[in-house]
């Protein structure tokens, strides 16, 4: 049996998968989880692969780290979406650090603490979990209040829809502080370039640097994948003090070097991008 990850009618990617450990029709979408042979367990949501245990460290570690070791002095860390807790994980590797986490679908936090319960933090008290939806939590949290905003979320198709649009953006930049930042989802410059430059665009309406930073998923269709840093003070490659990321615990992927290499833009990017690349 294969698990197979249809992109648009034309790109698909298969993992060759021995057996589903779950399926789940949720108030918001279809979970399902499978064993594969190759990759551990892969948690799947509405056909999408939202990870597997072989590369969840990459995604998480690199969500989280970059931005964390950008800015000078992060206390307060809000999460959207992330209901499997891996990047929520990576975040409280740092000891001072607070995170709120707002994900929409109970079943998902559920499912993950019973089927990847290594990949969460979930006892941790700097964990404040809070089940609703991120566009609502957003327009009621007080201006100026995180320094850093995470938006772990699923394409947007369905409850995250609203949280790639211009409307929400405004909200994550009021409620962030002066030299506060957002990373996002990016997609894949190979397999979604238009998604991607919409992003880039949507973030670029507030924020006065917005980035790109590569990292390879294999899980992910088509390998090569992005997350997009929005920063209102802090540049990304030249503020970032390199000793901290190297001093962190337990990392499998994320170090100093792979911080500033995963900025690097190849040229075909470079010009696609044009003036939406704000450095
Ligand atoms: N790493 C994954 C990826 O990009 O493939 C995403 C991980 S996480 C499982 C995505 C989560 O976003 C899902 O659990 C989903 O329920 C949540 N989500 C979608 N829309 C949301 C919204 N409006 N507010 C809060 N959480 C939302």
């Amino acid at each position: 049996m294969w698990f197979e990850e249809i992109h648009d009618d034309f790109f698909k990617q298969g993992l060759r998968v021995e057996e589903k450990l779950v399926e789940v029709e949720s108030e918001y979408q279809k979970i399902e989880v499978y064993r594969s042979r190759e990759f551990g367990k892969l948690l799947v949501i509405d056909g999408h692969g939202m990870l597997c245990e072989r590369d969840e460290f990459i995604y998480h570690e690199m969500m989280a780290h970059v931005p964390i070791c950008t800015h000078r002095d992060p206390k307060r860390v809000l999460i959207i979406g992330g209901g499997d807790g891996g990047v929520a994980k990576e975040v409280l590797r740092h000891g001072d650090i607070e995170v709120d986490m707002v994900e929409i679908d109970r079943e998902v936090v559920r499912i993950s603490q019973e089927y990847f319960p290594e990949i969460g933090d979930w006892e941790n008290p700097r964990l404040n979990l809070t089940i609703g939806d991120g566009i609502e939590f957003v327009k009621r949290a007080d201006s100026g209040s995180y320094d850093i905003v995470l938006v772990d979320s699923t394409d947007p198709e369905g409850p995250a829809e609203g949280l790639f649009n211009r409307e929400f953006y405004a909200h994550v930049f009021r409620i962030l502080k002066d030299d506060g930042m957002v990373v996002a989802q990016g997609e894949s410059w190979w397999i979604d370039m238009p998604l991607h430059k919409e992003i880039m665009g949507v973030i670029g309406q507030f924020f006065k640097i917005v980035m790109p930073y590569r990292f390879e998923m294999y899980s992910y269709p088509g390998c090569n994948w992005n997350f997009i840093l929005g920063s209102k003070r802090y540049h990304p490659t030249a503020d970032i003090i390199l000793q901290r990321a190297d001093l962190i615990d337990g990392l499998r992927y994320y170090n100093s070097d792979i911080h500033k290499a995963s900025f690097i833009l190849p040229n075909y990017v470079k010009k696609e991008l044009g003036q939406l690349y704000k450095w």
